[in-house]
C-alpha cells in the first residue's frame, strides 16, 4: 500500500533499525520502545488489522510467531520471558494500521495490561 508506514518501511522507504527479514516478514526496533528489547514484527502484506485476515493467512500468521519466537531466542529473552502483543483497532490501543506483532522483553511485566 503506497502510502502506508510499515509497507514504506518493509520496501526501506523510511528508516528502521531491522534486525530480521526475509520475503514474508520484516521485524524491526520499536521507535518509541516500552521495554529494554520491543521488537515489531510485520508481515511484507497489507493487513490493516488482524479483522482483515483471512483463510489462507495462516501460514504468514504463524510465520509472525516463528520469527518473533526466533528473534526472543536470539536475544536471550526466552529464559526470562517476553510479550507478543497485537493491538487491534484504537480501543486497544492500535495506531499504525498495518498488522504487527509486538515482542517485548527484558523487564517484568504485569497482567492484566493496561
Ligand atoms: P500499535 O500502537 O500497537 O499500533 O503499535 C505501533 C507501534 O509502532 C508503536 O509502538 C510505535 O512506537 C511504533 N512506530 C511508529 N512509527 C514507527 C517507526 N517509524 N519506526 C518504528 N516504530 C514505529
Ligand atoms: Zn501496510
Amino acid at each position: 500500500m503506497a502510502d502506508c508506514l510499515f509497507c514504506r518501511i518493509a520496501r526501506q522507504e523510511i528508516p528502521a533499525k531491522i534486525v530480521f527479514e526475509d520475503p514474508q516478514v520484516v521485524a524491526f526496533e520499536d521507535i518509541n520502545p516500552q521495554a529494554p528489547s520491543h521488537i515489531l514484527v510485520i508481515p511484507r502484506k497489507h493487513l490493516a488489522t488482524f479483522n482483515d485476515v483471512e483463510a489462507g493467512d495462516e501460514g504468514l500468521l504463524g510465520h509472525m510467531l516463528l520469527v518473533a519466537r526466533g528473534i526472543a531466542r536470539d536475544k536471550g529473552l526466552h529464559e526470562k520471558g517476553y510479550r507478543l502483543v497485537a493491538n487491534t483497532l484504537e480501543g486497544a490501543g492500535q495506531s499504525v494500521f498495518h498488522i504487527h506483532v509486538h515482542l517485548l522483553g527484558g523487564r517484568r511485566f504485569a497482567w492484566p495490561p493496561g
